[in-house]
């Protein structure tokens, strides 16, 4: 159960003051529903109200607080004028303007005769000073209600400066001290403050430089972010290990086989990956290992010969792809070495139903398939497993950790392999799949050509088809992707059908077209013409990032090339140069570019080597877009920013394991502190795990 010291911050938003129905739903949406998510609502910037000059220098354009004699009202004379207020100090006049305001109300504030602290941008209109609706009007004994430095937050449509900042600061009276859960000597080296000092120096910046990410406040709270992160994944990898798994040896004659029927030699990447996979399969505990390569690095070979080895040994591999299009692919290529090893392999995917289903899944549940390859369907309910030993899954940016999961409890003490081609930034890694052993597959198979490419200005489309037409003469198949807008799949559809239409005036029967809207015979209909061969040029919305295998295709097209992430791109451009001829990726860009998207851009013509790309893309864009938080299955940050916070990222991924090699239970002083932590950072789930193991 979550500590009583922490409910006050799990309150509603609207038990704070001056926080009402509506106001909550705003506040709701801005930050969250409860007091504790305005606390991580950090302001971005900081207004200077010390600014205190005479009405006579105050310099245009400037925010500053003056000490004025009120001298006369000039009520509005009918609704499109304002209310005017004229005012002095010893040094000269000046106006001030209330538009559309309640005069009586004003009235009161400003009293004729009397002193006021006024506060707010001064502009000059026709040499005369004046300022239009000062933020603060306060009598000279109320001066300290104007705040010096005045944070300023993040707003959304409906809500008021003064009413967000309100409500994070009537938040921020609620918080108490917490017993301190980090390290007292490497808070100390840090020279951090305490949380709750921390936490109040965030919402009351002293100066600009205290909104910078490398104030100690600010990373002090990102810190404790990443390590409530690390911490609730280091608990779940601890857990998910304590669970018995099998010892999976094998004789090796099955592997033998495939490898002689393999008309390559593995790189060494792939041979020290099988290395470590092995290794894990063979140990009693589950394996739970991320393998990591480039598109083309070679992943299925390696997840063939591991759920060979299982099968060796008498058990059942699964191999699961996010597309249909995917799993089929991996079915025919896996297919022919597995005869050669006389192991039985079938396909199942959402598309199998009636009698051929239940055919395939009586295979399965008599242990007669051996290897298994799917999408989704193969962790459905009615799908059982004679004995599931081991399951891969590819590709595992598009599945979420919670698939992971389901697919493991398809039988007992699974082990999980998870491929992918995503090149991820070390620090990312971390969050995301911090409770995971990591290989990579870091050279690729040899003889690959490199692939030119380049960027080229969208009003030179023509000269780009008529290039096309003369590689396709030569033999050439093409990809064209067409952008992807995230809001409307209409556009979508719309923007890819003009391309298509374009394009099919040029190579008539060769183009054709697949997006995400068609039918899955369809689009299968569409790939299977360009994959033998027949159609030329194939056009897209990004349908093709994963996966298709078609080595003649030596072309990418990318239009708009400037609206696609960095992974995304060297992800497209992965389905070319898989062949022993040159290939070619032109990158189409909008006439006007941002510095960020040419520079983007300019690495992709600089770099091959996905790793890279991946740091730059952090590096220029920041942590949340790199992988897209949702299909990554990454964390969302609030506090922490990984493009900055990267160095904070590995020192909390060492504390985590440290702590847990330490106090397991986490059951010291520092332990109980460290629960407090992930209460705050809702992960209950990690304590829950805490207590079961
Ligand atoms: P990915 O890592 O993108 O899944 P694949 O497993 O699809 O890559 O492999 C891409 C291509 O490289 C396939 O045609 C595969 O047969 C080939 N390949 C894999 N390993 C090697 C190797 N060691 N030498 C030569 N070709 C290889
Ligand atoms: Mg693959």
């Amino acid at each position: 159960m979550r500590p009583d010291v922490l409910f006050p911050f799990f309150a509603e938003v609207t038990s704070l003051p001056g926080v009402g129905a509506r106001i909550g739903a705003l506040l709701g949406k801005l930050a969250g529903p409860h007091v504790l998510d305005l606390l991580w609502h950090l302001p971005r910037e900081v207004i200077d109200r010390r600014y205190r000059p005479q009405v006579a220098d105050a310099a245009p354009g400037r925010i500053a607080t003056l000490e004025l004699t009120v001298d006369r009202h000039h009520p509005a004379s009918d609704r499109r004028r304002p209310h005017r207020v004229t005012c002095h100090d010893k040094s000269g006049q000046i106006t001030l303007i209330f538009f559309k305001g309640n005069s009586g109300y004003i009235q009161q504030m400003l009293p004729e005769g009397e002193i006021r602290l006024v506060s707010g941008r001064v502009e000059h209109y026709s040499g005369k000073p004046q300022m239009a609706h000062p933020d603060f009007i306060v009598p000279l004994a109320q001066a300290d209600e104007i705040p010096s430095i005045e944070p300023v937050y993040p707003l959304t449509a409906g809500v008021t400066p003064k009413v967000v900042y309100k409500a994070v600061h009537g938040a921020l009276g609620k918080v108490v001290p917490l017993g301190e859960w980090l390290d007292p000597a490497f808070l100390e080296k840090k020279a951090w403050p305490a949380w709750h000092d921390a936490l109040q120096q965030a919402h009351n910046p002293a100066t600009e430089k205290s909104l910078m990410p490398e104030d100690p406040g600010r990373e002090r709270l990102a810190y404790d972010e990443l390590l409530a992160n690390q911490l609730a994944l280091a608990i779940m990898r601890a857990q998910a290990r304590k669970q018995a798994g099998h010892s999976w040896i094998g004789d090796g004659r099955l592997r033998k086989k495939v490898l002689e029927a393999l008309p390559f030699a593995l790189t060494g990447s792939q041979e020290t990956s099988l290395k470590e996979i092995y290794e894990d399969m063979e140990s009693d505990r589950r394996m739970l290992r991320l393998v990591q390569g480039d598109v083309g690095s070679g992943k299925t070979v390696v997840a063939l010969l591991a759920m060979l080895k299982a099968v060796e040994c008498g058990a059942q591999a699964a191999l699961m792809a996010p597309t249909e299009i995917l799993a089929r692919q991996h079915y025919e290529s896996i297919k022919p070495l597995a005869d050669a090893a006389g192991v039985t392999v079938s396909v199942l995917t959402g598309r199998d139903k009636g009698k051929a289903r239940k055919g395939l899944l009586a295979e399965i549940a008599d242990g007669s398939t051996q290897i298994v390859i799917g999408t989704h369907a193969l962790f459905q309910d009615d799908v059982s497993y004679a004995r599931l030993g081991l399951a891969v899954v590819d590709e595992q940016h598009r599945f979420g950790v919670h698939q992971r999961l389901a697919i493991a409890a398809k039988g007992t003490g699974v082990d999980m392999l998870v491929m992918t081609a995503t090149p991820i930034p070390r620090t990312l890694m971390m969050t995301a799949y911090g409770d995971l052993d990591v290989s990579r597959l870091m050279d690729k198979p040899p003889g690959r050509k490199p692939i030119q490419t380049v960027v080229v200005n969208m009003d030179r489309l023509d000269e780009v088809v008529a290039g096309l037409q003369r590689k396709v003469q030569e033999g050439a198949q093409v990809y064209w992707v067409c952008p992807l807008v995230e809001e409307s799949d209409v556009m979508n559809l719309t923007a890819a059908e003009d391309r298509f239409a374009h394009l099919q005036a040029v190579f008539g029967d060769h183009a054709v077209l697949v997006h995400g809207q068609m039918k899955a015979t369809e689009k299968d209909a569409a790939m299977e013409r360009f994959v033998k061969g027949d159609a030329r040029i194939l056009v897209a919305t990004t349908v093709i990032e994963v996966g298709v295998n078609v080595p003649e295709a030596t072309v990418m097209v990318i239009e708009h090339a400037e609206n696609f992430g960095l992974a995304q791109l060297h992800q497209l451009r992965g389905r070319i140069g898989r062949g022993d001829k040159a290939s070619t990726c032109i990158l189409l860009r909008a006439p006007h570019l941002t510095e960020t998207a040419r520079e983007r851009l300019k690495v992709m013509s600089e770099s091959e080597d996905g790793f890279l790309i991946a740091e730059k893309d952090l590096e220029l864009r920041g942590a949340g877009e790199v992988l897209g938080t949702r299909q990554s299955g990454l964390p969302e940050m609030k506090l922490a920013d990984l493009s900055l916070h990267g160095d904070l990222m590995k020192a909390a991924y060492d504390d985590a394991r440290l702590i847990l090699a330490n106090d397991p239970g986490l059951e010291s002083d520092r332990g109980r502190n460290l629960r407090t932590l992930l209460y705050l950072f809702e992960r209950d789930q990690a304590i829950a795990n805490l207590r079961s193991g």
